[in-house]
């Protein structure tokens, strides 16, 4: 893509409507379960509907307002109804806690949230307890909250973003930064990131209008909500929208609707290579294969390309803060590889411990700036300091290194890897050794104190189905492909799940704890 097309200064409301008007009368959304479906022209005046509904409801710009909803055939409605109006959208996640839905209300001073019925319980808990008050929508009938459908009864007339909404300084959507370890914090993107950002993943992506996919990743994640819905919506797709990920049904989704492109996390990727049901479906209608999110070993690329005969797979990388920012395309490609630069985007490695820039090929911290890079963490003044070089370059906390040829490989998390005598030991490395064996359905790897080493890394192995492969064997296998300082010198434990976020990440800390599973 030529740089100079990249629109930046722009509501993203606008990007999106003046895009989907090209789609007219071609299907855009499907409910997975009940068949309902919006063409691209009742998508618009949904939105344009919702946008006045929510301006008689008392929703003004810089009201924050929470979809704290299941993936919904409504929640890119909501998207875009909220940018006409300045209203910063707040995600969350449907299955939080508590304490943690209670602290980022709180954070976000949030005034109005979507939900469903049956959420009401837990909400009305959390609302007792707010200093702010809270206004709620509700997908169906309940009583003390406004009903969504009514505020799509008016005549949904054309809307126009705000003149005096600055895209680069308005918050457009609020994220909460995965927090796999300590507290989430809530990442701040402006209109003008997402705006960039969904014209830099749809240039990587190369989609064709009609082209049909799944969505079942979450879309309050930024893989579910600006790769999947937002720029699906931007390129014409049609998307079939899933509540719920049920891996049968997820195949049999993409049978019935013929897909051509699976947006997937390396966890998803590797049932499609391991799990034998998978031949019992017709999938010879996907061409693209995107996968995101965390680490894909290169072992489970190789096996779903060749499972998938000639189908591409594109691996793209990014953070909630840094929206996509690399990625893999059908005339760039290399195995292992995170993918190229996206266009306007600068990405330097430095030495995490020196601070000085590395040269190609040599691992260090991967730092990026770019139009797509958030405004900050929302009432975080010293952890935005420490976020950002002083050249404003975003330290991502991932290590990588760029190739000779331009490609970007992640290797590990610096707060992951484990110090072992010393020695840095990935725990991604042994993870992809581990997954090699064929009797490993899923693998995830701890550091654990030890009085001699500092730390010893420890494994935690998901059999295949039958399989009674036991430690001893795993160990040797893993030595036999590691060097000696790398060796799991902990024990191997037998779960029946890695616990991961619905991203994808491997949540470790849940591991780490005493009581977990084994
Ligand atoms: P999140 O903010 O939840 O999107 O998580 C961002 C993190 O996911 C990054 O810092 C990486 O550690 C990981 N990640 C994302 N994409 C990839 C990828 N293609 N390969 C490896 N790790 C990835």
């Amino acid at each position: 893509m030529k740089e100079s097309i990249l629109e930046t200064n722009m509501n993203l409301g606008e990007l999106l409507l003046t895009r989907m008007k090209q789609y007219g009368d071609s299907i855009a959304l499907i409910e997975a379960e009940t068949g309902r479906r919006y063409t691209y022209k009742d998508v618009i005046d949904r939105v344009q509907k919702l946008t006045h509904g929510l301006r008689e409801l008392g929703v003004r710009k810089g009201d924050v307002v929470c979809i704290w909803l299941p993936n919904h055939i409504d929640y890119g409605v909501i998207y875009l109804a909220c940018s006409f109006l300045g209203s910063p959208v707040q995600t969350m996640n449907p299955l939080e806690t508590d304490d943690e839905i209670f602290r980022r209300f709180q954070e976000c001073r949030t005034k109005y949230v979507f939900t469903v019925p049956t959420q009401l319980p837990q909400l009305w808990r959390i609302r007792l307890k707010l200093t702010t008050r809270l206004k709620v929508i509700v997908f169906g009938q309940a009583d003390n909250c406004e009903s969504y459908e009514k505020l799509l009864q008016n005549k949904g007339e054309r809307v126009t973003s705000d003149a005096d909404l600055d895209p680069e300084k308005t918050p457009a959507i609020l994220l909460s930064s995965s927090g796999t370890t300590g507290l989430s914090k809530t990442v701040q993107l402006s209109h003008s990131n997402i705006v960039v950002n969904v014209q830099q993943i749809a240039s990587i992506y190369c989609h064709q209008p009609g082209m049909r996919c799944v969505a079942f990743l979450p879309m309050y994640h930024h893989y579910g909500g600006v790769c999947v819905l937002l720029t699906g919506l931007y390129n014409g797709l049609q998307i079939i929208v899933m509540s719920e990920f049920k891996f049968q049904t997820y195949l049999q989704l993409i049978q019935d609707h013929k897909c051509e492109i699976l947006h997937v996390v390396p966890a998803v990727a590797n049932l499609l290579v391991k799990q034998n049901i998978v031949d019992k479906f017709d999938l010879t209608s996907v061409k693209i294969i995107h996968c995101a999110a965390a680490p894909l070993s290169q072992d489970v690329e190789k096996s779903l390309m060749n499972k998938f005969r000639h189908r591409f797979i594109s691996q793209t990388y990014g953070l909630s803060e840094t929206g996509v920012v690399a990625g893999t395309s059908d005339n760039k490609h290399k195995f292992g590889s995170a993918g190229w630069i996206t266009a306007r985007t600068e990405v330097k490695i430095f030495d995490p411990e020196m601070g000085n820039e590395m040269p190609p090929g040599k691992f260090g911290e991967i730092c990026v700036r770019g139009p797509q890079v958030m405004t900050g963490y929302i009432n975080m003044r010293e952890e935005n300091t420490n976020a950002f070089t002083r050249d404003r370059f975003f330290k991502t906390g991932d290590i990588g290194y760029i190739d000779s040829d331009g490609f970007l490989f992640i290797v590990d998390r610096i707060k992951d890897i484990i110090k072992c005598k010393g020695h840095q030991v990935s725990p991604a490395r042994l993870e992809d050794v581990m997954l090699k064996h064929q009797d490993v359905e899923d693998a995830a790897v701890i550091g654990m104190a030890d009085a001699d080493s500092g730390e010893v890394p420890q494994a935690f192995v998901v059999r295949r189905t039958g399989s009674t492969v036991t430690s001893e064997v795993l160990k040797k296998h893993v030595a036999e492909n590691v060097p000696s300082y790398m060796k799991l010198q902990g024990d191997v434990k037998f779960i029946d799940r890695i616990p991961r976020t619905p991203s994808g990440k491997i949540m470790r800390r849940l591991l780490k704890e005493p009581n977990s599973k084994s």
